[in-house]
């Protein structure tokens, strides 16, 4: 994982002992014998999952793209396939897919790896997949002043969310539009016949 990678000073690092007593409490109370060999470093291994699962709550996402500027490139620029692990908030259940970005620069443009960057920060936390769609939209548009900006996630999910029973394999696609891609049929097709090679 690029970039959130110190978590020796999280709120999860800083809170070890009681996250790990806390996730000991709930195996007690679903009728877990905590004493049993399989389950011993259980609470520390959750706890260390935790710091990194939940790594995105150490950053302001506003902060991660190194914007640039170049006056010369107003052309389309995609990104796609950026691969991503989240939890929903409602069920602290996985979910997970990949998240494809697209906007027409006017003059300021992010490092390739700064927008996986981005999606880190975003995602690595509670999160529901449209509000991580929206929230990409949302910083690049306020970032880099595009002229127009697309966000597409796709995402499979573990639990049985508010959408009802899904079958495993399926998908939720979520997408935010912004600037020209609003009013631009064309556009938005190109974007998403790009994503989709
Ligand atoms: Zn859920």
């Amino acid at each position: 994982m690029a970039g959130v990678k110190d978590y020796s000073n999280s709120s999860v690092a800083r809170n070890r002992e009681q996250i790990e007593y806390h996730v000991r409490e709930i195996l007690k109370l679903i009728g877990e014998d905590v004493k049993r060999e399989g389950l011993l470093e259980t609470p520390a291994r959750v706890t260390r999952m935790y710091e990194e699962i939940f790594a995105g709550y150490e950053v302001d996402p506003r902060d991660v793209l190194g914007v640039t500027f170049d006056e010369q490139h107003e052309e389309l620029v995609i990104v796609k396939d950026i691969v991503y692990y989240s939890q929903c908030e409602h069920h602290m259940a996985p979910f997970f897919g990949k998240a494809h970005i697209g906007y027409i620069p006017s003059g300021k443009i992010a490092g390739l790896s700064k927008l996986a960057r981005l999606v880190e920060a975003v995602t690595r936390r509670l999160q529901v997949q449209e509000r991580i769609t929206s929230q990409i939209a949302d910083i690049l548009e306020e970032k880099l002043e595009p002229h127009g900006v697309m966000v597409v996630v796709e995402g499979e999910h573990l639990c049985m969310c508010s959408r009802g029973v899904k079958k495993p394999g399926s998908k939720t696609v979520t997408s935010a539009v912004r600037g020209q891609f609003r009013n631009s049929s064309t556009l938005r097709s190109e974007f998403l016949s790009l994503i989709k090679e």
